[in-house]
């Protein structure tokens, strides 16, 4: 895929973070990877104000390769997590539900099936400043396996084989949160149990086929 293709989807996926309220302002950063090389948004800038050539190019060693702006300073997050999976693309925003759970709770248990999307019980990365290799460290642990995670006293993570798959789990992981912190104001959510959910992916598997007439 050509990278200014890549940058263009940085820029059109900023936008629709801050248009769907996951992003207020500078808040949050996303990259997306082809073969060495990963555009990504760049430090400090509003999501929604994006343009192609504002996204810097890095490699996957972590050495800026076109663009005049700093990349994120999630980066080096971006990069540990390009560095040991198989993802393609990454969010990271401060989603407010997202952000409940990662300030209050060790982790988000699966109180709906869709939860098996990201991997089941979304783990939160224990806290270390933004930016640094701690970070990066403790979210690679919660991520292990797992399409989503969440930052403590931060907010969340989300890995995709594209961009948009990425995306899609950030919006799914701030539903999920929104339905348990709402839940929790109105009663005790009722957490499935681990064969409901191995029912679950056993009924995903073999779908029933309705007869033809
Ligand atoms: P950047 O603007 O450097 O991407 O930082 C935003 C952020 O969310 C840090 O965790
Ligand atoms: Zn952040």
């Amino acid at each position: 895929m050509r990278m200014a293709e890549l940058r263009q989807q940085v820029c059109d996926h900023g936008k629709k973070a801050v248009e769907l309220g996951l992003v207020i302002g500078t808040s949050g950063n996303l990259s997306v990877r082809d073969g060495d090389l990963v555009a990504v948004t760049p430090s400090g800038a509003a999501l929604d104000r994006l343009t192609p050539e504002m996204c810097p190019i890095v490699d996957v060693d972590g050495y800026l390769v076109e663009g005049d702006l700093q990349p994120s300073s999630e980066t080096p997050m971006h990069l540990a997590i390009y560095q040991s999976t198989a993802a393609r693309a990454v969010v990271h925003t401060h989603s407010v539900f997202g952000t409940i759970v990662a300030t209050t709770m060790t982790e988000l248990p699966p109180v709906h099936y869709n939860a098996l999307l990201l991997g089941g019980v979304v783990k939160v990365a224990e806290y270390a400043t933004y930016g640094t290799p701690e970070l990066a460290a403790n979210v690679g642990a919660a991520l292990a396996g797992k399409q989503a995670a969440l930052m403590a006293n931060h907010g969340g993570v989300t890995v995709g084989a594209s961009l948009e798959q990425a995306f899609e789990a950030t919006r799914l992981l701030e539903w999920l949160c929104e339905v348990y912190v709402r839940g929790l104001a109105v009663g005790r959510p009722t957490v499935l149990t681990d064969d409901q959910l191995t029912a679950v992916v056993e009924r995903s598997l073999t779908p029933p086929v309705f007869p033809r007439r």
